[in-house]
């Protein structure tokens, strides 16, 4: 389906990269009535926010860190998602769960842990139900090590089991609100002109054209790669992000698991997270500096040994293996750029960078940022760039759609997926299995479930059998690089 020319006249706001926050800021300033250009390189959603461990949570391991205001701040985003997007974000119950510390002074001793979460839950007002918490904890006391004395303490916060599809919806609301949004099309560079930036030049990375776009001001959201688009466009600025990946592993569900999402310590006492996730447990995370390109970042097999490692040292008796893993995956975490300071510390808070003194004003860099806080990053942008955000999102424009797989899995269906196509900006056949649906996320999806959904598409948008056959090719190429399947782990 040709795409329409993206309209040439000068636009208020163009927003590179179409991740949570670029999506959020585009919808921000589209529902405040500016005139706003977003370009995606890829697909939206596709890069570090379809990487993440996909909790929508107030971090309580912030506390540690006394980061009090990033709590409160989250805590209320969290209760915003929940409310305005019930259908994607929805409660979870945790189980802390965590090996006893008799040193009083420690932060993470009995006494410092329920004080802590005292405190979380008076922020939140949430707490699980009891009689479902006092099962989970029973459940995972069945399960634990017992060589280990472990603390177990229960509390709630949410999940956002697709962070693609969010993106997806809020991408079709900016659209609703007259923002022009593009895939596909990559920025190059930033132009700049009497210290002011004035525009981007772009290439459409499905036909080649090169084209160029003027605007007032220009927001750089594209996450990982923030300080590649300047340096790209020769602005003379300070390292911006420090890229430290994190990876996770897919596991399928397993006779014991608890009911609810644990929250513990690696082997190496760093947060680590098991989680019901479509109909599978998703097992993260790691910390490891990368400053690569973000777009081919992979778990490493150390990475995959400390993941399963970790996770049998809580679930000794799950019977599962490294055999068993169904997928790995990693993302790059947009970390502001503090030096060689350790990444579990570095601040979880994001900024916004101005370009004025580096000879680029009107040019903003979003740094950091987490799935959780994007809407008021998106308000706090808004407000620089001269709107005032009213702190509460535009009420939902699209029909909310059941996305939870708590129920059956999801299943493709052709008029889902075809209208996919026609009205949210899908183009290949992963924007729509992986993202849109994203039916191929799930542990039953096969390749033949590809072949079939690939040429139903096929014979309902009139695509050729070599274009078919071309978009499998492609399918499968950014399913790999995308979710790896490790083979040949033999655990240290
Ligand atoms: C392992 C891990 C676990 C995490 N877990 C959580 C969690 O559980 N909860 C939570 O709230 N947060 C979590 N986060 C944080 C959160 O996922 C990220 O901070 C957030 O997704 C960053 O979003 P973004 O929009 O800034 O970046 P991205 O999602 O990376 O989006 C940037 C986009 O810019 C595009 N782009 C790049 N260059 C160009 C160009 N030249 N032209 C056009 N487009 C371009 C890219 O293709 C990309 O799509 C986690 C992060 C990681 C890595």
């Amino acid at each position: 389906m040709p795409r329409p020319p993206i309209p040439a006249h000068p636009y208020d706001v163009i927003v590179i990269g179409g991740g949570i926050n670029g999506a959020a800021i585009a919808r921000e300033c589209a529902c405040g009535g500016k005139r706003v250009l977003l370009l995606e390189q890829h697909d939206f959603g596709s890069g570090t926010s379809s990487r993440a461990t996909r909790i929508i949570h107030g971090g309580l391991r912030y506390l540690e860190h006394g980061e009090l205001a990033l709590v409160r701040e989250s805590l209320r985003e969290r209760e915003l998602l929940l409310r305005t997007k019930p259908s994607l974000v929805q409660p979870l119950r945790f189980t802390l769960a965590i090996p006893r510390h008799n040193n009083p002074f420690s932060l993470r001793s009995p006494l410092a842990l329920r004080t802590g979460l005292a405190i979380y839950r008076a922020i939140s007002g949430r707490r699980p139900d009891p009689a479902a918490a006092r099962e989970d904890i029973a459940s995972l006391e069945r399960s634990l090590d017992s060589g280990q004395r472990w603390m177990l303490l229960d509390y709630e916060d949410a999940q956002c089991e697709f962070p693609e599809r969010l993106i997806a919806d809020w991408i079709i609301e900016a659209a609703a609100a007259g923002a022009i949004v593009r895939n596909h099309i990559e920025v190059l560079s930033v132009e700049v002109s009497n210290a002011r930036a004035t525009g981007v030049r772009t290439r459409d990375l499905l036909t080649g054209k090169e084209s160029r776009f003027s605007a007032t001001w220009i927001i750089n959201a594209t996450g990982p790669w923030a300080d590649r688009v300047t340096a790209a466009s020769n602005i003379a600025t300070q390292r911006m992000i420090g890229g430290v990946r994190g990876s996770h592993i897919i596991l399928p569900r397993f006779s014991g698991a608890p009911g609810s999402a644990v929250y513990t310590e690696a082997i190496d006492g760093r947060p680590f997270f098991v989680i019901p996730w479509n109909g599978q447990t998703l097992v993260g995370t790691t910390e490891v500096a990368d400053n690569a390109d973000p777009a081919r970042t992979a778990p490493s097999s150390q990475e995959i040994d400390y993941l399963m490692r970790s996770f049998l040292r809580i679930f000794p008796n799950s019977g599962l293996s490294a055999d068993d893993i169904i997928a790995t995956y990693a993302g790059i975490r947009p970390l502001p750029y503090v030096g060689d300071s350790n990444a579990n510390a570095t601040t979880r808070k994001h900024f916004l960078h101005d370009h004025s003194d580096e000879g680029a004003r009107g040019l903003i860099s979003i740094i950091g940022g987490k799935l959780t806080t994007a809407t008021s990053l998106a308000g706090e942008c808004a407000k620089k760039i001269g709107l005032s955000s009213s702190g509460e999102p535009p009420a939902a424009l699209v029909p909310q759609q059941p996305f939870s797989s708590a129920g059956a899995p999801l299943r493709f269906e052709l008029t889902r997926a075809v209208h996919a196509v026609r009205h949210e900006f899908a183009v290949t056949l992963g924007d729509v299995l992986l993202r849109r649906l994203p039916v191929a996320l799930s542990e039953t999806w096969s390749e033949s479930n590809m072949r079939d959904a690939a040429q139903q598409m096929g014979r309902t948008l009139s695509w050729s059998d070599l274009e078919i056959e071309k978009r499998i090719e492609d399918f499968v190429a950014e399913k790999d690089a995308f979710l790896i399947k490790p083979s040949g782990i033999t655990l240290s």
